[in-house]
This record gives structure tokens, C-alpha cells and sequence, in this order.
């Protein structure tokens, strides 16, 4: 799984796919918030989603949709929509799909954003959610059997750099027709969970697909839709509707029409333009990062101070060395921690330059 990235077939692809129809090489900023239509029916087109054409910035724009499409292709997804940031995505994902009465199964530790929005803010909208380890197998086995709708999970966990068996978490969330939800924020092109079977894949594009902190930006792949689709299970019943009409695109849809739309965590176009001129150097930048980040760790956890300890899955007494070495053979991101030992010594460092 995942073993031999391409990372030239990344820096074509990220590289060529950024210009336009025009041969301008840079990507063109579309800041336009509203779009002029030739004629009534094809507004009405347009509003029924059945002529692809901008409508309205909050749900669509062409710089946006460029970036979509670049990403869509790096994840191996049929569509994305970018956002406002990258909780701007996860809000989206889980404000369209879920509603009160609904519980979500989170696995591993999360991003403090991500931990506040389950536990805190979909908490006061009525949706629970249960905590797991990431190889807690009983646990998550159980709430799958009892019909929950949506998992979320990072492909690397901060602070804890646990490293979870993505692909046996998949197959159990297809077993139980659950839609899993992952954030590959730490990944870009070393982990792609949409080709593995996951539904949803969600990035902070802030972070690593920028690289030069230059646009706050997030984004939602989505898998296509089938015909005997897992959507079409009885506790999705809300989402039939939209499933049945939009086929293969039914994800983006539904994300479009019920949170984007009302919500309105829309990209705006040079935010994106700036994503994607950082999209350009990912592959080059993901390589030497992941190189970077395990040579710092061996040199810091040869030279430690007592009391200190140095926590990455690449030094051979980390308890997911072996996941390590299989499933994330080229590397797992940017992060490492040092515990001190106090409450407060616990520091998550982020090697985003290109040392
Ligand atoms: C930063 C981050 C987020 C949130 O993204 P923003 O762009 O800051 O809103 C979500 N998940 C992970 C893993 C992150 O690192």
C-alpha cells in the first residue's frame, strides 16, 4: 500500500495541471461574486445544477473550481470543494450529512479545532460522539454495528503521532456502510485514502499544500458515488433524494447544497490561486520534508537531555515503528514532538520549511 509514490508523476502532475485554457502558465483569479446568465433557462439550469456554470461565489468559482480539480486528481477523487479553511471543511462534512440524534466515532486524538467542533459545537446541535484509540478494533467494531453515521479519523495523529491502520479501518466502515471521513492534512500524495476505499478526504490546504502560509484554505475530496452505494442505506434515508438525482457526484452535492449553500465556509478565488501556486512545489517539498523530519528526530532523541523524550514513528522503540516502515514507507509528514515532561512541555513541531 502507498510504497512506491511517484513523486515525479506528483511534481508533473501539480505543476501542469495550474494555467488555463488561454496558455497563461499562472492560474487566472476569477474574484467575480456573481455571474451573468445568456438567457432564463440557463439561470434555471444552472440553479437546478444540471448546466455546470458559476451560479453564485458562495457555492462555486472558477478559481476555486481549478483548485478543486487539481486536488481531486491527487487524491484520486471524482470532485472537491474548497474552503473557507480547513475547518471550514470539516464543518461542512459534517454539518451536510449529520443531524441531531446522529453520533460520530472519532479514532485517535485530534487537532484542537477538530476536537472542539465533535465535542463542543455538534455536541450542542445534538450530535454525540464516542472517542477511540486508533487500534481499538472492539470499539469501533461495536459502534459501527449500532448504526453510527460518520468516522473521522487522521491519517497521522497530533499530538500523539499514532499511526492508525487506515486501510483495515476502511474495510470495516464499507463492511458496516459508514461514511469515514479522513484527515490527510499530514499526508498529501503519501497517503491516499480515497484510491483505498474511504468516502470524504479532508485537508487544511494552510498547512503543507500552501507551504508558505500565505492563504488560511481547506478542501473536501470526494469518491464517486455507485449504484448499489453504501448512501443507500436506510440511515442515510435524508440523503436519498440528492443520491438518486446526482448519481456518481451525489457527495459533492450534498455538501454543496446543504451546508455550503446555507453556511457559506465558501474559498475565496485568491486564497486559492495562492494554494495553488504553493500546490506547484508540494511533491518536492513533501520528499525533503519527510527526509528532514527523521533526521532531526535522530539527532535530537541521541542527544536528550533526562526526562525528555523525542516521540516519532521513524526511531526504532516508537510503538508504530512497524506501521511505520509498511504503510507509510515514504514518510508520514512534517510533525514530531518532545515531551518535557510537564504539563506544559509537551511542544508539536511542524517542519514546514525545506531544510
Ligand atoms: C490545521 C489543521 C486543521 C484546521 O485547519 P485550518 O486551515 O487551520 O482551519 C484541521 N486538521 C488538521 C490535522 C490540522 O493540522
Amino acid at each position: 500500500m502507498n510504497k512506491n509514490i511517484d513523486f515525479d508523476y506528483f511534481n508533473t502532475l501539480l505543476v501542469q495541471s495550474v494555467g488555463n485554457r488561454v496558455g497563461a502558465i499562472a492560474p487566472t483569479i476569477t474574484p467575480s461574486a456573481s455571474f451573468g446568465y445568456e438567457d432564463a433557462q440557463q439561470a434555471e439550469g444552472i440553479f437546478a445544477g444540471d448546466v455546470n456554470l458559476p451560479l453564485y461565489a458562495r457555492v462555486g468559482n472558477p478559481t476555486n473550481a481549478k483548485l478543486e480539480s487539481i486536488v481531486a486528481d491527487m487524491e484520486g477523487g471524482l470532485g472537491a470543494i474548497a474552503t473557507s479553511s480547513g475547518m471550514g471543511a470539516l464543518s461542512m462534512v459534517t454539518t451536510a450529512i449529520l443531524g441531531s440524534g446522529d453520533e460520530i466515532l472519532c479514532i485517535g486524538g485530534f487537532f484542537g479545532g477538530t476536537y472542539s467542533l465533535v465535542n463542543e459545537t455538534m455536541k450542542r446541535f445534538g450530535v454525540s460522539n464516542s472517542f477511540c484509540d486508533v487500534d481499538d478494533y472492539a470499539h469501533i467494531e461495536d459502534r459501527l454495528k449500532s448504526g453510527i453515521k460518520m468516522v473521522i479519523i487522521e491519517s497521522v495523529g497530533n499530538p500523539s503521532l499514532r499511526l492508525p491502520k487506515l486501510q483495515e479501518i476502511i474495510d470495516l466502515c464499507n463492511k458496516y456502510e459508514t461514511i469515514i471521513v479522513i484527515d490527510n492534512t499530514a499526508t498529501p500524495i503519501l497517503i491516499r485514502p480515497l484510491t483505498m476505499g474511504a468516502d470524504i478526504v479532508v485537508h487544511s490546504s494552510t498547512k503543507n499544500m500552501s507551504g508558505h502560509s500565505s492563504a488560511l484554505g481547506g478542501i473536501a475530496v470526494f469518491r464517486a458515488v455507485q449504484e448499489d452505494d453504501k448512501l443507500l442505506n436506510p440511515k442515510y434515508a435524508d440523503m436519498h433524494k440528492i443520491v438518486k438525482k446526482m448519481g456518481k457526484k451525489a457527495l459533492v452535492a450534498i455538501c454543496k447544497k446543504r451546508a455550503m449553500r446555507d453556511m457559506g465556509m465558501s474559498a475565496n478565488a485568491f486564497g486559492s490561486f495562492m494554494t495553488m501556486i504553493g500546490l506547484e512545489t508540494l511533491a518536492l517539498r513533501v520528499e525533503r520534508v519527510n527526509k528532514s523530519v527523521e533526521m532531526v528526530a535522530d539527532i535530537l532523541d541521541t542527544n536528550l537531555p533526562d526526562g525528555v523524550t523525542i516521540n516519532h514513528p521513524s526511531l526504532k522503540e516508537n510503538p508504530d515503528y512497524e506501521i511505520y516502515k509498511s504503510d507509510f514507507a515514504n514518510g508520514c509528514g512534517p510533525l514530531l514532538t518532545i515531551d518535557c515532561g510537564t504539563k506544559i512541555g509537551l511542544l508539536s513541531y511542524s517542519i514546514v520549511s525545506n531544510w
